[in-house]
């Protein structure tokens, strides 16, 4: 009975452990993205679409950057507006100048 607690409260404290690092690890990557983005729209003052920023950032899904951007009052959200890599005309992003 007493090594199955040990067992059990040590299983528990390893999950807990396990946790803590992946919420520390996905906080500290969502920073990395974040001033990855605010970096290269600062960078000539471009307007950027979602679809280039998560190319450019190498962010692997789409929806981090339009959760990322709406989030940040930097940076600015501009409808058909040409954007500077594809040139195409559609949502861009923009900072704040
Ligand atoms: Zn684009």
């Amino acid at each position: 009975m007493r090594d199955y607690l040990i067992i059990v409260t040590g299983m528990s404290f390893g999950v807990f452990i396990g946790c803590f690092i992946s919420v520390i690890v996905l906080i500290s990557r969502k920073r990395k993205h974040r001033e990855a983005i605010i970096t290269l729209l600062s960078k000539d003052n471009q307007y950027l679409c979602d679809d280039c920023l998560t190319d450019m950032c190498e962010i692997s899904k789409r929806e981090e950057v339009i959760e990322i951007c709406s989030k940040n009052h930097q940076i600015r959200k501009n409808t058909d507006i040409k954007c500077s890599r594809c040139g195409n005309l559609k949502l861009t992003r923009s900072i704040h100048s």
